[in-house]
């Protein structure tokens, strides 16, 4: 069938036509005056976008690779820290910390939900050893957001170095990294900014420096402090991905063009456009409380076969959506609506849902989910400007 094929998976995302003519120009070289500028502009905007004063250091790898290059550069061997384990995500911490030699204190957390920052308090009292905590903002595998503020009020007034994973947050939920008082903030090209994979973003606090900076990297190719002097001079170590940082001076502008606020709320009336309509479907979501702004994940009636909805939903529909991992394979359905996806994508995403589920032997009923989907989205984007759209800051 001639249908659009249209991504709603938690990275990659649809890449907007100015990001795509920007990533088509000409090469240039990333050790020639055109290139520095280009580098030091972004800065700025990247500074923004983090919220903080510190450098945010682009790294040419996947989000995995700035995850490696935190614990590699922020921890010796034999350090221990609390990883927050609530998915796949979070289990990705544990394995690349055991992989530098750090002594690991797992916080498991029901997938499906938040970790108490009690808990994590709790944790830390009960262990001064630990130097630092590793969590998700949001866990892409679930669809939960992490209360990562809460946990930065905890931290911060401790010797604990709190390290955020928000590949799936940055640019969609808010993250100010030295209001809230994170210490590594890090991000994927691939998820909220519209980009191809292949580019991360990274940023340290203060403190989190001097502890760079005291211990030697374990790694030759991650090397934070010589990035960072390197990019004072428009420079990144080793040659740049040229055309992703030209891209990401485009889609920055498109990001900020209104500011942050409006971004933040485009995604949380996304969220409310999803949740509503999976609920009047009679879908349980499987995030009930603390969930994240850019990915909804819903969990399928009993005897629905999750990857056969999934299937058809592409090959009728166009609609590329992801399922679950390990015991939630086949079980739910993770919609992302982040990066360049609308309201009217999220729809189509709903509605190829529905019908698929129809077709493999689930009958919701429902008629009207589009429509209260649809009024929900209305009613988050019509909040007057600088209403928080967040009471709970979850
Ligand atoms: C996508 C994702 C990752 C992995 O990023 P890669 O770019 O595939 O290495 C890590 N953490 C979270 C929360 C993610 O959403």
């Amino acid at each position: 069938m001639l249908n659009k094929p249209r991504l709603l998976t938690p990275g990659p995302t649809p890449l907007p036509e100015q990001v795509r003519l920007a990533l088509a120009q000409d090469m240039i070289h990333h050790r020639k005056a055109a290139f520095k500028d280009i580098m030091l502009r972004v800065q700025g905007k990247l500074r923004t976008l983090f919220g903080t004063e510190q450098p945010v250091l682009p790294l040419s790898c996947s989000g995995t690779g700035a995850m490696t290059a935190a614990v590699h550069s922020l921890f010796a061997p034999g350090d221990k820290v609390l990883v927050v384990n609530g998915g796949k995500f979070g289990e990705r911490w544990q394995q690349i910390a055991a992989a530098r030699g750090l002594e690991c204190v797992l916080l498991d957390v029901p997938w499906g939900r938040a970790v108490e920052p009690a808990a994590v308090e709790k944790a830390l009292e009960a262990d001064p050893g630990i130097s630092g905590v590793l969590m998700q903002l949001s866990e892409t595998s679930t669809g939960v957001l992490h209360p990562v503020r809460d946990v930065a009020a905890i931290t911060r007034t401790r010797d604990v170095l709190l390290v955020a994973d928000g590949i799936s947050a940055v640019g969609l939920s808010p993250c100010p990294m030295d209001d809230w008082g994170i210490d590594c903030l890090l991000t994927g090209s691939q998820k909220g900014l519209m980009l191809p994979p292949g580019l991360a973003l990274l940023a340290l606090s203060a403190r989190a420096w001097r502890k760079a900076e005291a211990i030697p990297s374990g790694c030759f190719y991650f090397n934070l402090p010589k990035e960072r002097d390197n990019l004072a001079k428009g420079q990144t170590l080793f040659t740049s991905p040229v055309n992703l940082l030209v891209g990401l001076d485009v889609s920055l502008d498109m990001l900020l063009k209104d500011g942050l606020e409006a971004i933040y709320r485009k995604q949380w009336a996304l969220t409310m456009l999803t949740r509503t309509a999976l609920a009047v479907m009679g879908l349980e979501l499987f995030a009930p409380s603390h969930f994240a702004w850019g990915i909804t994940s819903v969990r399928l009636p009993a005897g629905i076969d999750g990857v056969e909805v999934l299937r058809l939903a592409q090959e009728k529909y166009g609609i590329i959506m992801a399922g679950g991992q390990d015991q939630l394979k086949g079980r739910i359905v993770r919609i992302g609506h982040m990066g360049w996806v609308d309201w009217a994508d999220v729809a189509a995403g709903l509605f190829a849902l529905d019908r698929c589920i129809f077709a493999v032997g689930g009958y919701s009923g429902a008629r009207d989910y589009l429509e209260q989907g649809l009024a929900a989205y209305e009613a988050a984007l019509a909040l007057p400007p600088g209403t928080p759209v967040v009471r709970r800051h979850n």
